[in-house]
């Protein structure tokens, strides 16, 4: 039998490092190993029921057809809702896509746009999938590190210096994974001025955390503060993390109808659309009542404060609280050199979260997979008597290192 050889965009990509530590998490609980499990990357509530109900009526209805490429009419009519009553931008129908999820609509948006060569601009620390999209679509990923001193956030000039003459677009998330860190209307018009002295770039804007945010009012998107670039953004959002809907498989976009028309005859032979019946929920989840959203938020700040404190509290960690999005990305550069009871040298994030499994049996991801050092990022999206659990085993396993 011939030997099955991947393609090469396979080859030159990894596996997502959140969805391997789930992985690696579920494998110890299956050989009975008690694990404090703070990877978490998703909603621990329940989908509402207002909206499973709405997803059990179009199974009733009949409502179990192939839709429209780009959806079905109420869905299309709650999604553009929702993105003019957040940007007080309106968009056509032409200029809407969906998806099986904002990862997939993310994905198609670089395959509908990149050519061998094309470089896309991601600050790091980022989410983990945006270089592997990237390099899997032939395209190169031009990592711009951000400091914890700049709150995680890009520069102007850090932009301005990255921008070559094959950057194809600036991927922006916020509130972001890992770091919750969130930009200021000041901050993006900033930014916004770069990119409209160079008009060949494009903006991706991840916005899937828009509705977790711990600020006043709400996080300002790039086509609000800096209208004059809407014809180059593609605003990416979804369902999955406001509404605890992450196994729905429902994300969109939303931006200029040239690129929407190439993402959607991609989708056309790829995906024709998402579920139906995930269709309908999302109607439900977008236009229905909004309580649940808020009220996971609060749940979301309290635990935000019990992490943040109790990772302070440990010598050689340190930590400031995140603006949105439910992650801490921990500061662990006071561990490093260290040595661990077995002898083991700590010599870099990596191995400190290694350690922290082995010793503590606290699961977290390790700063390198988000392409800045040395951190760790925890998830808060669990109960606050498990992060409680996790910060005293944390503290343990720092204190027995020497
Ligand atoms: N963007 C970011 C920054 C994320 O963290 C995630 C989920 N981990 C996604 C996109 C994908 O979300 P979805 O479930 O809509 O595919």
């Amino acid at each position: 039998m011939s030997e099955f050889l991947p393609a090469s965009r396979v080859t030159r990509i990894k596996a997502s490092a959140s969805v391997a530590a789930a992985a690696r998490v579920r494998e110890l609980k299956a050989e009975g190993v008690q694990i404090i499990d703070l990877t978490v990357g998703e909603p621990d509530f329940d989908t509402p029921d207002h909206i499973k109900a709405a997803a059990i009526e179009a199974i009733n209805r009949g409502e179990t057809k192939y839709t429209s490429v780009t959806g079905t009419p109420e869905l299309q009519a709650a999604i553009l809702g929702k993105i003019e009553r957040d940007t007080s931008h309106s968009y056509g129908a032409n200029q809407l896509t969906i998806g099986g999820g904002a990862k997939q609509v993310l994905y198609v948006a670089l395959m509908a746009s990149l050519n061998a060569g094309d470089e896309v601009i991601v600050p790091a620390p980022y989410w983990v999938s945006y270089p592997d999209m990237v390099l899997a679509n032939d395209g190169t990923p031009v990592i711009v590190e951000t400091t914890e001193e700049e709150g995680f956030k890009l520069t102007p000039w850090a932009l301005a210096k990255a921008i070559t003459p094959k950057t194809k677009w600036l991927i922006l998330n916020a509130p972001s994974n890992p770091t919750g860190a969130v930009y200021s209307r000041e901050e993006l018009q900033a930014i916004g001025a770069v990119l409209e002295e160079n008009p060949h770039v494009f903006i991706l804007t991840d916005e899937i955390y828009d509705e977790v945010y711990f600020g006043q009012g709400r996080v300002t998107s790039l086509v609000t503060a800096a209208p004059a670039l809407k014809d180059r953004i593609l605003l990416v959002n979804g369902v999955s993390k406001a509404y605890a809907m992450t196994g729905w498989r429902l994300g969109y976009g939303v931006g200029p109808a040239p690129l929407i028309a190439a993402m959607n005859k991609l989708q056309s032979q790829t995906s024709s659309c998402p579920s139906s019946i995930s269709q309908a929920a999302a109607v439900a989840a977008l236009n229905g009542d909004q309580s649940f959203v808020r009220d996971s938020v609060e749940v979301y700040r309290k635990r935000r404060d019990a992490a943040v404190e109790g990772l302070n509290a440990i010598n050689g960690l340190s930590v400031s609280p995140a603006e949105g999005a439910f992650y801490a990305y921990v500061n662990c550069a006071g561990v490093i050199g260290k040595t661990a009871p077995d002898g083991r040298v700590i010599a870099n994030d990596q191995d400190f979260t290694l350690y922290l499994l082995d010793a503590a049996r606290v699961a977290v991801i390790q700063g390198s997979a988000y392409g800045l050092g040395p951190y760790f990022r925890i998830s808060f999206a669990t109960s606050l008597e498990t992060i409680n659990a996790g910060v005293d085993s944390i503290r343990d396993a720092v204190n027995a290192l020497n």
